[in-house]
């Protein structure tokens, strides 16, 4: 064996996850149907909010949280400047444009500074989207209360944050919508797929039409739709399926026991780590508790860097780095045209 001991993720399928996928493809029900519902209800319960829309993944959640939130040409969305792509590029699919706030900083902590957002607030903001980035929360109250002072939408990125809760409320509902992403290095991983939440019945009917090609939702919901349903908008092909839904109701069980061990390890980490010359540790003031633990950061001087991640690669440990350690090249059109 070649790889490294300790890799950054892996997902550990178990027998009975592989009865409940065996099950749903013997029924013959591949496409969006009864499993995903159930999916659908088991998480909204365990959130606490009252819809969950499962789609195909947390980059379409936040697309289509952006839409129904009436995102378009002309606004600014305000989110953190340490994030993934998708973050940044939902509000760009819908033709407004992305305005990047800081990161906090001291303890080590890299989720957005809610006064760096305030100072970017201008006449065309028309929404901030958070992240709770490694799966520490960010300051959601103290955000939730600045946007609605000022008449703003939050829609929480959540992908790194299914099991992150702040005062016992789970990450993502605090927002009008919450988006999640079950993406194999995620915290719940299962493949391509992703979830929306929200308190609001009518984001989660836009959201169910928005999903399933702007279809009025009952002919579109029953599958066998012998009559055309009616297209009422522009929508996307952005359904989840009963086969992955099958398989992330089986993995959702263990989901606590396996987030549990996660903040067993990142203690672990600190404490060794507090040790190492030129190394920070992120999010050193959190308490763990409320974390997903989805990664264990830490922040290294750039002088020390490949000299760390080297001393980790020889004990087993794989690392990634933010930002990537080669250079990346813009893409170009093809030519010859
Ligand atoms: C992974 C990730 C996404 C995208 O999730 P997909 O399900 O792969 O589309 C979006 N935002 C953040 C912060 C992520 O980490």
């Amino acid at each position: 064996m070649t790889g490294p001991q300790i890799p950054v993720f892996d997902v550990r399928v178990e027998p009975e996850d592989l009865a409940a996928v065996e099950l749903t493809l013997r029924s013959g029900r591949l496409r969006e149907g009864p499993r995903t519902e159930e999916f659908e209800r088991a998480f909204a319960e365990y959130l606490g909010c009252d819809h969950v829309v499962a789609v195909s993944s947390c980059t379409a959640a936040l697309h289509i949280a952006c839409v129904a939130a009436g995102i378009g040409p002309g606004d600014e969305v305000i989110v953190p400047s340490i994030t993934f792509a998708a973050t940044a590029n939902a509000v760009r699919y819908c033709g407004a444009r992305p305005v990047f706030a800081d990161v906090r900083g001291s303890d080590g902590d890299l989720n957005v500074d809610v006064d760096s957002i305030e100072a970017a607030i201008g006449d065309r903001t028309a929404a901030v989207m958070p992240v709770h980035f490694a799966g520490y929360p960010v300051e959601i109250e103290r955000l939730v209360a600045l946007c609605g002072d000022r008449g703003l939408v939050v829609i929480e990125d959540a992908a790194q944050a299914v099991c992150t809760r702040v005062d016992g409320r789970a990450a993502g509902t605090f927002g009008l919508a919450g988006c999640f992403s079950f993406f194999p290095n995620k915290v719940l991983g299962v493949g391509e797929g992703g979830a929306l939440c929200t308190n609001s019945t009518e984001v989660a009917e836009r959201a169910r039409r928005l999903r399933s090609w702007g279809m009025m939702a009952p002919a579109a919901a029953t599958g066998a739709a012998p009559e055309p349903a009616d297209v009422v908008e522009l929508g996307f092909n952005y359904r989840f399926d009963d086969l992955r839904a099958s398989l992330l109701t089986s993995r959702f069980a263990r989901l606590e026991r396996e987030v549990a061990r996660r903040r067993e390890l990142v203690a672990r980490y600190r404490d060794l780590f507090a040790e190492m010359d030129g190394v920070e540790i992120g999010f050193a003031a959190q308490d763990l508790a409320t974390s997903s633990c989805y990664l264990m950061a830490v922040l290294i001087d750039p002088d020390s860097r490949s000299g760390v991640r080297q001393r980790l690669r020889d004990a087993g440990i794989q690392t990634t780095a933010t930002p990537p350690s080669t250079s990346s090249r813009r893409t170009s059109r093809p030519s010859g045209r």
